[in-house]
Parts: C-alpha cells; structure tokens; sequence
C-alpha cells in the first residue's frame, strides 16, 4: 500500500516524501482510514511501530481541512497526553515536521522548566497542543488552557500513564474535556483496568491491533554475556572496544547506578551521558540531543526516562542489569531497530539474574544468543535463599553501622568546637 491510497491531502503527502516514508506502517494502514472517518479508535501498539503517525496524520488534515480559510488566532482543536516529557517533545517534533506545509500549528507543554514561554507559545493559538499531565492541569487552573473547543482527544500510552501514577490527573481531565469529541486511546498493552479506563473514554470503538509486545524482539540480534556482579564495570569496557559501537544506549536499574556507570566511562575516556528522574529537564534535553548528534556515544538511562525515546538509526542497546519484569526487557530492547531498522541488544547477566532471563526468553519465545568467547565469565553462584536471607541482614546492620558512626562523627565535630 501507499500513502496515496491512504487519501492524504498533497500538502502531508509532500511532508512524508521529505521524511523518506516510503510507505505507511501497519498500523498507519489501519488507523488513519478510520480516524478521517471519525471513528473512536483503541488502538494496542507500542512506540516504535510507526504509532505517532497513524494518529498525527489524519489529526492535521482533519484540522487542515477545517481550518485552511479562518483567519485569525487558532483554536485549539485537539489534545495528546503522553505520560513522559520526552515522548511529548517528540511527539510534537513529528507534527512540526507533519504539519509544515498545511495551517495546523502545535505546541508542546510539560514540566520541569518554567512556563513563561510555553504561555506566551500558547496565547498565540494553537490547534494541536501535547502535553503531560501535571502541567496540564496546572495551567488549566490557572485559566490559561480551556479545552471546552477540544474535537479529538488522543491518550498515549495509556498503560505507562497508569504505571506512572496518573490515573487521577487523567480521570480530573476526563471532565473537562467536552462529552462530544473523538477520542484515540493507545496501550502498548491491554490489561482489565486499561480495557476499563478505555471504556470510560471512547464510545463505540474500531479496534486496531499491531504486534503483540513480545514481537518487537523479532528484527533485534540478541546477545548475553554471563558474567559475576564484580566483573561487569571490565566487561563493559570490552564490549565497548569494539568501535562499531559507536552510540549506545545503556540500560540502568537504578538513578544512582546510572551515574556511577557514566562516571566510570568518562574516566576511561569514553563520552558518556546519564539520564534519569533526578536530572533536571534541560539536563535530560541535552544530554540526549548531545547523543542524538553523535557528541555522546553511551547514553545511560534509567527505565523511566527512557520510555518511548525513539533515537533515528540506533542499532545498540545495553543492559548493565537485567530487568525482573520481562515486558520491560523488549520495551528496552525495542529502543533499537525501529521501522524495520537492524538493531543489537546485548545483555550482562550476573548470577542472581539468571532467573530474570528465563523469564525473558519464555515471554519472547526464543533463547538469546549466549557469548562464549567471554573473558569475564559467570563463575560465582547465584545466592540460595538462606544466603539472600543472611546477606540482607548483614547489609541492614551495615547500614545501621553508617549512620550510627556519622551521627558519632557529626556530634564529636560539634564538641569540637
Ligand atoms: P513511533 O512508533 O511513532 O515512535 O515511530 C517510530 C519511528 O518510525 C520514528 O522514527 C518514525 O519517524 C518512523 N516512521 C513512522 N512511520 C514511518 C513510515 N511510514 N516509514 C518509515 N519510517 C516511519
């Protein structure tokens, strides 16, 4: 099929042509017909497969079409919620470029950074506005945002919003946004309080579906080196002598994790970055638009910020740990090789990780690609339960150990004095 067939106005065709579309994804295929016949849509996808079009295009020829002659200031016309600040910023990036030769003009509003400029941005019109919640709510009860005039609605990544603790805002939102309108509601996954959230949003839906999670794994090389716990900081330092790893996204468990890893890097001479909750946002911007433009080879993330980051032609993907929940692994994963792009993940393994890949391998339905050639292979046993048990004591009362001797250091300094 072709965008052409797609019956898209000249002015989107002209934009796609210029992003080297050549044909629209499965899901575009699906869901743009039935949003220019202004249907409710439920749509289960997840970034990666071409998502971010197949509702932005038929949104702005709907708008276009409206629009074209009104003269004036625009009205805002239709709202996207997405759960994090990256995803919204690229989100309106693809409109931006979507939208450039038709009227439709689009901001993007989030947290983090100070208002001022998304206001002024605002007060002079919009008819696509993306936004994160928490801002969002914040503006509208300052009476700068009205969504009596919203038409359509679009709740991205529905299933993250919830994982993120934002069914209340969503469900504040809900009523302000008037009754009669079209609604697009996406969900990488659709369990019962998704399936119960959607209801409460659409009316009479058309169902669309592409690739089920696990699939993603599929145009992905994955790889797993075996290894212990202490060895992982030299491991990383040799997969990353292989030059050809020229820009890499680095998976973290922890905030902290993230910056000792890009830390570490740096020492050893090799440009790294660490994204995550704790960074402020002009932070997290830069450091992924330094990766972006090659400035920065290893970009390390926590899973939180790295949700729905779609980076142009990355083929690596890393994980310094394995994650416990397997879903979370091919939403990693799936970082890389996106719109039929190769892609490589490669995995350290500690012992007590084991577990967590036959988990992996089970949701995906095939074994990773173990590395024998392995100068730090995995030696040490992972920990039985009675050891787990053991260790976790002697790690509280290490703990405890720490805070007593500072509060001895703290006082003895003041009677010091
Ligand atoms: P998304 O799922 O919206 O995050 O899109 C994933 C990536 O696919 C983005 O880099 C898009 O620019 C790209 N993309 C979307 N639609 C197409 C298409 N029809 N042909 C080629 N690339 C596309």
């Amino acid at each position: 099929m072709r965008f052409e067939d797609l019956e898209l106005i000249d002015p989107i065709l002209e934009a796609l042509k210029d992003k080297n579309y050549t044909e629209p994804t499965s899901i575009q295929e699906k869901a743009i017909p039935l949003v220019l016949e202004r249907n409710d849509v439920l749509g289960c996808a997840q970034t990666g497969t071409g998502k971010t079009a197949a509702f932005a295009i038929p949104i702005i020829q709907l708008i276009h079409q409206r629009e074209k002659n009104t003269n004036g200031k625009p009205t805002l016309r239709t709202l996207i919620l997405t759960p994090t600040r990256e995803l919204a910023i690229q989100i309106d990036e693809n409109i931006t470029a979507y939208s450039k030769a038709t009227v439709v003009k689009n901001t993007v509003i989030f947290g983090g950074v100070k208002q001022m400029k998304q206001v002024e941005r605002l007060r002079k019109g919009v008819h696509i506005l993306v936004a994160t919640p928490g801002r969002l709510l914040d503006l509208i009860t300052q009476g700068i945002i009205n969504l009596n005039t919203i038409k359509i609605f679009v709740l991205d990544e529905a299933d993250r919003m919830l994982d993120m603790g934002f069914i209340h805002d969503i469900k504040k939102l809900l009523k302000l946004l008037p009754v009669k309108r079209q609604s697009l509601f996406f969900s990488a996954t659709m369990p019962d309080n998704i399936l119960s959230l959607s209801n409460k949003i659409l009316n009479n839906p058309k169902k669309v579906e592409v690739n089920a999670v696990s699939s993603a794994a599929e145009t992905i090389q994955q790889y797993i080196y075996y290894t212990n716990r202490t060895s992982k900081k030299e491991l990383l330092l040799y997969i990353l002598e292989d030059k050809r790893i020229d820009q890499v996204l680095l998976f973290s468990k922890t905030k902290r994790g993230a910056d000792r890893i890009a830390r570490n890097l740096k020492k050893s001479r090799i440009s790294a970055a660490a994204i995550h909750g704790d960074k402020a946002q002009n932070q997290r911007q830069k450091a992924l638009k330094l990766f972006k433009s090659g400035e920065v080879r290893v970009l390390v993330a926590t899973d939180i910020a790295a949700r729905g980051i779609d980076i142009q032609k990355l083929r690596y993907v890393i994980n310094y740990d394995i994650p416990n929940i397997a879903e979370t692994y091919v939403h990693r994963i799936g970082r890389s090789g996106r719109a039929g792009e190769e892609g490589v993940a490669i995995s350290m393994c500690e012992p007590e990780e084991n577990i967590f890949i036959r988990d992996i391998e089970k949701l995906i339905n095939k074994k990773l690609n173990k590395i024998e050639n392995n100068p730090f292979p995995q030696t040490d046993k992972p920990m039985t339960e009675k050891e787990k048990k053991e260790w976790n004591k002697e790690k509280q009362r290490r703990k405890q150990e720490f805070f007593a001797n500072r509060k001895k250091a703290r006082s003895n300094s003041r009677y010091n004095r």
